[in-house]
Order: structure tokens, then C-alpha cells, then sequence
């Protein structure tokens, strides 16, 4: 019998590891605290198609998927709307969450993974500086390695002692509260864009989507802050005035959630530990697609413990899992991330500004399935330039536009010194390094 491997939640990311793992011969069990048949989200999600090669699993059946729309980037005031052209062999793909989850099932369950439903993971087993098992509330498993991909705020991740140095919370501002619901479709109105997506509507630090779909209107909201049911309703309101198809009726969904919106997690593995998907802060900073980036995860960290061929699992041993990480998706993801903590920072009235005068163009807002990294942002010099030019007519906006630059470069800096090799003097250095990139201050 092979090594024993934990997955702690049935995470993207970590099905994906537990079935490259298990058709390897390891002995690949995971414990996720839902029923059998209720994962997921009452509806539909976006991302990236090749993630799914890179991790080994087929497309789904054709009839499962349709290719994502176009979408349309409005300013606060509304009154630009620049809508994406993303080429054909692009576009990511939008499938039901439930059909999504239900595919990777079924390929890992093929490859011999087993799956312990309705257990609630509750601590990491520590034994020494080495993460042993799980605790749970059915008792403590213990493995060789344990893949934590229980999300955001993961009970294995959260709970490990101060001294492994792995964040446990991120702060507010790096995680994105979503409303989401599908609302009836209240008339027949024509509407001037499919998918409109608006930044900052109603003069509040966020993001707000209306996709109008055949038969309902798919609504979302996006705060930096927390929210409840009555501001739902209110904002609903506002959005109704410019989208007069959002009807009253919440035919599916209608729930909050929690998606991290920040760079990666400065260190990923200790001994007999390894963070994958949200519990890694996978997602692209900017616009909280998380799935991709944890499947083609998925085949970085199998790969890395295939290569451990004493199954050691150790600090030195999975250090190259984080290695390469960074070098394929986590540096690009961290410039999108220092990006991102300038955005905050801009007024509805600098936000109107950028789409209004052009600084912002319809090729800018073409990110198609792999936007990993800030070049997906399709600019070139003379866009630059033309982009300084409107920033040096702006004067609140010229005072800010530098710290961008600093930021990005500070982060893209740190990220390529990461230390190739594993020395805890090396890393703690270096993590002091990246996070300081990121340091916010409000
Ligand atoms: C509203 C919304 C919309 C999104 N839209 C998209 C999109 O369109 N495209 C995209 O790519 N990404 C999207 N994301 C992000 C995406 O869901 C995640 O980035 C992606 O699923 C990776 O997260 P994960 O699988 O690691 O974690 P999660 O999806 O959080 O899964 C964690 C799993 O662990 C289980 N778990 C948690 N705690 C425990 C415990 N204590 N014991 C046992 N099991 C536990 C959970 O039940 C769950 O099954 C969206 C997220 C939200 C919230």
C-alpha cells in the first residue's frame, strides 16, 4: 500500500491532487463535512477549460457547459460601457457548480480516491513541528501528508501553531463579501449588454454584476465591507432603475459568501502539510476566479510529491511545490494583488474618470480564461503613454498612479527571489520580504 494521504475538504484543487495521487498508487482519503450529492453553489461558475487537461480530467459531456458571454465594464456613473472581445479559443467555460463538483467526483472516485462525507474537520494533529492528521467529529485520522482544501477559513489551516508561520486570517480588505442570486425576469425590455459588470455603483467600494440570461437575471454583489439582507434589497433597487428586467422573485441562490481577493499565501507546506485552492488564497485577486488556479495547482503539488520518492513530505521536500507555483500562476497573481490594493484606494469620481476618458480601453478589459498575470491587460507602450498623458490631466489620480507602479514592481521583485531551495533562515527572510509588498494601509 501506498503513502497515506489526507484531503482535508472537498476543495477544487484538492480532489483534483487526491485523484493524479491516487491513480498513483497513494492511499488518498478525503473528509468533507457536506452530504454526498450537496456540494457547491446554487449556480452557474466560470473558468478556465485547460485547467482541466493540466490536471488530467477530461471536458465534461458537451451538453454540461456553454462558453462564457462577453462582458461589459460600466463605471459608478455608468455612463461608458467597454465590452471584452475575447477571442474564441479563450473563453473560459460556465457550468452549474453542482455539474462542476460532480465531474471531479466522478474522475477522482475512477482513480481510487475515497471520499468520508458528513466529517467536519475541526484542527490539524500536531505532533512536534510535524501537521500528523486531522481531527474531526468522527475521530482523529491520522496520514503522511495532509491537503488541506477546506477554503478560506480553513479549521486546519487557522488552527496551526504561530510557530509553522502560515497566516491563518486574512485581513477585511483581502476578502470579497458576494451576494448572489437569480432573480425572475420582471419584463421583456431589451437590454444594452448581456453581462454588464459595474465598479463602485452607487458611490460604495465594490463590484456588482446583472447578467440577463433567458428566463431570470443573475445578481451579484461584492463588498469590501459587510452587508446584510435590508442593503441587499436596497441595492437591488438601485440596480433595477438602470436594469428594469430584475424581478422580485429569488429563484435560486440568494445566499452570502466569502472569496479571497489577495496574493497567495506567503508559505504554503510544512512538515506533512500542504495548502491548496482558497486555503492557499489561489484566487485572481481582482476578480475571485479560484477554480483554475487550484486544478493547475492540483498538478504542481502531485507532481511535487511523486518526486518525493521517500515520501518524507517535509518542509524541504514540498518546498518546490511553492517554487513552482510562484514561478507559473503566484507572481502574476501578486502584481494583480498589489494592483488591486491601489483600486481601493480610488474614488467613484477617479473611477469615472478612467473609463470616461479612455485610461481604461475595451483591449484592457479583454481578460479571457488565463488571467494570471498583469500583461493579460493586453497594453503596450504607446497605450501607456496614452494612459500617463489622461493620468497627468487628473491631478487626484497623478498623486496615486505611482504608488501602482512601486507596488507591482515591489511585488513582481519579491516574488522572483524567492529561495530555490528550502532553508528556514532563507524562507522566514523571504516571507518577511513578500508580505511587507503587501503591507496596506487603509
Ligand atoms: C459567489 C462565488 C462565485 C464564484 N465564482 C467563481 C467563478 O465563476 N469562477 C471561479 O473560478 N471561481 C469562482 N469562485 C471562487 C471559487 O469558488 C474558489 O476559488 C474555488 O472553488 C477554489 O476554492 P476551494 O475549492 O479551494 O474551496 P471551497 O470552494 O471553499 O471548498 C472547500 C470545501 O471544503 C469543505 N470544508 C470546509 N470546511 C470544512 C470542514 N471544517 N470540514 C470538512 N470539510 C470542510 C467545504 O464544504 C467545501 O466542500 C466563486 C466563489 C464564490 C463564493
Amino acid at each position: 500500500m501506498g503513502k497515506k494521504i489526507i484531503v482535508a475538504g472537498l476543495g477544487h484543487g484538492g480532489i483534483a491532487a487526491a485523484a493524479i495521487l491516487a491513480s498513483e498508487g497513494y492511499d488518498v482519503t478525503v473528509y468533507e463535512q457536506k452530504k454526498e450529492g450537496t456540494l457547491g453553489y446554487d449556480w452557474t461558475d466560470i473558468f478556465a477549460p485547460n485547467a482541466l487537461g493540466i490536471a488530467g480530467i477530461p471536458m465534461p459531456p458537451e451538453d454540461k457547459y456553454e462558453f462564457k458571454e462577453d462582458m461589459t465594464f460600466y463605471g459608478p456613473s455608468e455612463r461608458v460601457g467597454l465590452r471584452q472581445h475575447v477571442p474564441e479559443d479563450d473563453l473560459e467555460i460556465k457550468m452549474e457548480r453542482r455539474d462542476i463538483y460532480d465531474h471531479l467526483i466522478r474522475h477522482a472516485i475512477g482513480c481510487g480516491v475515497k471520499i468520508e462525507y458528513e466529517t467536519k474537520v475541526l484542527s490539524p494533529e500536531i505532533l512536534g513541528s510535524r501537521v500528523v492528521g486531522i481531527k474531526t467529529d468522527k475521530g482523529t485520522f491520522y496520514a503522511d501528508l495532509i491537503i488541506d482544501a477546506c477554503g478560506l477559513n480553513s479549521p486546519v489551516r487557522t488552527n496551526l501553531p504561530d510557530s509553522f508561520g502560515i497566516e491563518k486570517n486574512p485581513a477585511r480588505h483581502e476578502k470579497i463579501t458576494i451576494y448572489r442570486a437569480f432573480y425572475n425576469k420582471a419584463c421583456d425590455d431589451e437590454v444594452e449588454a448581456k453581462f454588464k459588470v459595474c465598479l463602485f455603483k452607487d458611490n460604495i467600494l465594490g463590484v456588482s454584476w446583472v447578467a440577463s440570461e433567458d428566463d431570470h437575471t443573475d445578481v451579484l454583489i461584492g463588498r469590501f465591507n459587510d452587508f446584510d439582507i435590508d442593503e441587499v434589497k436596497r441595492f437591488t433597487q438601485v440596480l433595477r432603475e438602470s436594469n428594469p428586467r430584475i424581478g422580485t422573485e429569488i429563484i435560486r441562490g440568494g445566499q452570502f459568501v466569502e472569496i479571497p481577493v489577495r496574493q497567495p499565501l506567503s508559505i504554503m507546506t510544512t512538515d506533512g502539510y500542504a495548502a491548496i485552492g482558497d486555503s492557499a488564497f489561489m484566487t485572481v485577486p481582482i476578480i475571485g476566479s479560484g477554480i483554475a488556479n487550484s486544478l493547475k495547482a492540483a498538478r504542481i503539488l502531485a507532481d511535487t510529491v511523486i518526486a518525493d520518492k521517500n515520501g518524507l513530505f517535509n518542509c524541504e521536500t514540498l518546498w518546490p511545490y511553492q517554487v513552482n507555483y510562484y514561478k507559473t500562476l503566484g507572481s502574476g497573481l501578486a502584481a494583480i494583488a498589489a494592483a488591486k490594493l491601489m483600486i481601493l484606494k480610488l474614488t467613484p469620481e477617479e473611477a469615472d474618470y478612467a473609463f470616461d476618458s479612455g485610461m481604461i480601453n475595451e483591449d484592457n478589459i479583454t481578460i479571457g480564461a488565463n488571467f494570471t498575470n498583469i500583461s493579460a491587460l493586453n497594453t503596450d507602450l504607446p497605450d501607456i503613454i496614452t494612459k500617463a498623458k489622461l493620468v497627468c490631466k487628473n491631478p487626484s489620480l497623478l498623486k496615486k498612479m505611482p504608488a501602482v507602479g512601486a507596488r507591482v514592481s515591489g511585488a513582481i521583485g519579491a516574488c522572483a527571489v524567492i529561495p530555490k531551495r528550502y532553508s528556514p533562515e532563507r524562507v522566514k527572510a523571504w516571507k518577511k520580504l513578500y508580505e511587507y509588498a503587501f503591507k496596506y494601509d487603509g
